[in-house]
């Protein structure tokens, strides 16, 4: 089967999306597909060409969806610049957003190219599979496909699309666009997201505050897990915060080696507004933008405002409930207190600045790793009061991941296929990254973080 398409938000009123056309491209090379995904989506691969993938055999008309956001702190009306919507595959009962990144302009572009480098395609591909296989709720990417283009970014690289696959595209930032733009569509709207995302709702007397409720829920869950394997999404703009708590715009991402609640990679965030340990906060933040932009509801409904306000302020206990159970896990600890020594532990890492993710490992088995920072009496003293409360093996081993994409690991790889057009060290990633929960017997180099310099240094790319 190829998709199996029915796109309901071409029902929607006609302010929230474009009709749009990807750019013809005449020798598409899929680079990598995601068979998994494949069978997931129950799409037949023998099918799944690269003409139909890079959206030049259309089954109807794709969407470029419109949306706002606040950019850095700023509002700001966007849309779809480089990105359309295939259409809705429905498999299983279940539906999934088709996306094409990288297909071309749209009403939406500006000034931008509406392309994408194939090496930033390939990123995201890559993050988005270690994330899905690090437990965490992510975009899925079913494949990169080459264009006959040359783009010029840092670098002259040949074009490239990725097929985006998830629940759906709607973020914070499209509730934004709907309250500045047609307040009045704004009730239909959330009753359409709620049916698409949180149907069980509908039952409920309060549901649109029961909606912003389980909005608030998935995003600290999805947060949580971010700080869990040391992920520093690098955007974290209220465009980029999808309304299912699903991770997604792998852009500036990275993950942290050292320990460091500063850690930022971005290019373009010179503040760290969203650093590792700032993505806590501009959550908040971000929700509180999308309370604002639920108000309208507030004059047709019974909803009130101070309602929407009292939910948010659950967001404070209820984050730390969540990253304290998690810390506790990843530190074995059965109970269901010892928030003290959690951060005790914190403490360690913050001046140790130790490499995050070894750090369990060898909290699970001492003399794993042969870092000054564990040899410390310090450190010893640590792992024995840990010892006396926690490192239950089974908890540790599904909370803490053996490996992660290591930063310069993926360069490496990137560059490799950019010089030689090879894929082997993309590929060794990626079966490094299928389960990386399980030890394997590897070159260890895929747990070794870089050197501290290369850290300070390392720079990512919107
Ligand atoms: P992002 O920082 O990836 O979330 O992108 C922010 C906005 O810029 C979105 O509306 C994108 O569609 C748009 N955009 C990014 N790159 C391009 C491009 N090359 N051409 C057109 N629009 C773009
Ligand atoms: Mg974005
Ligand atoms: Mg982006």
């Amino acid at each position: 089967m190829t998709f199996s398409f029915d796109t309901t938000y071409k029902e929607l009123d006609s302010v929230l999306y474009s009709r749009v056309t990807p750019k013809s491209i005449a020798h598409p090379e899929i680079v990598v597909r995601n068979d998994e995904l494949c069978a997931d989506l129950g799409l037949d691969t023998a099918k799944l060409d690269a003409k139909l993938l890079a959206g030049q055999d259309r089954l109807e008309e794709p969407i470029a969806q419109a949306y706002a956001g606040h950019q850095y702190g700023s509002f700001t009306v966007l849309g779809d610049g480089r990105a359309m919507i295939l259409g809705e595959h429905v498999h299983d009962g279940s539906r999934y957003d088709i996306q094409l990144k990288g297909s071309g302009r749209t009403p939406y572009s500006g000034r931008g190219d509406g392309n994408a480098t194939v090496s930033s395609m390939l990123r995201e591909y890559l993050y988005s599979y270690a994330m899905r296989n690090l437990h965490v709720k992510t975009s899925r990417s079913l494949a990169v496909v080459e264009t006959d283009d040359v783009v010029n970014r840092r670098r002259t690289e040949p074009g490239a699309v990725l097929v985006r696959v998830m629940n759906s595209h709607i973020r914070y930032g499209t509730f934004q666009y709907v309250a500045a733009r047609a307040s009045d569509e704004l009730q239909q709207f959330t009753d359409y997201v709620i049916d698409r995302h949180y149907p069980q709702l509908h039952k409920k007397d309060r549901t649109y505050v029961e909606f912003f409720d389980a909005v608030m829920q998935s995003a600290i869950e999805m947060v949580v897990d971010w700080l869990r394997v040391g992920f520093v999404h690098g955007v974290m703009n209220t465009d980029n915060m999808s309304i299912d708590g699903e991770t997604f715009d792998y852009g500036p991402c990275a993950f942290m080696n050292y320990y460091d609640e500063e850690a930022v990679f971005s290019s373009i965030d010179k503040h760290g507004r969203y650093a590792f340990g700032n993505q806590r906060p501009i959550l908040r933040w971000n929700l509180e933008r999308l309370v604002e932009a639920l108000q309208p509801l507030c004059a047709r409904t019974a909803l009130t405002y101070d309602e929407l306000e009292r939910k948010l302020d659950e967001f404070d206990d209820r984050f730390d409930a969540q990253y304290y159970t998690m810390m506790r896990k990843k530190l074995g600890i059965t109970s269901d207190d010892e928030d003290a020594l959690v951060d005790e532990f914190l403490e360690w890492l913050r001046k140790s600045n130790a490499d995050y993710t070894n750090t369990f490992l060898e909290l699970e088995v001492p003399g794993t790793f042969d870092y000054p920072a564990f040899a410390t009496t310090e450190f010893e003293q640590l792992r024995d009061d840990l010892a006396a409360v926690g490192l239950n093996e089974a908890l540790m081993q599904q909370a803490n991941p053996r490996y992660i994409p290591r930063n310069y690991l993926v360069e490496e790889a990137l560059d490799e296929y950019l010089e030689t057009g090879a894929l082997s060290k993309f590929e060794r990633l990626l079966t490094v990254l299928e389960n990386p929960y399980t030890p394997k017997d590897i070159d260890s180099q895929f747990q070794q973080p870089p050197p501290r310099e290369f850290d300070t240094e390392y720079t990512t790319y919107c």
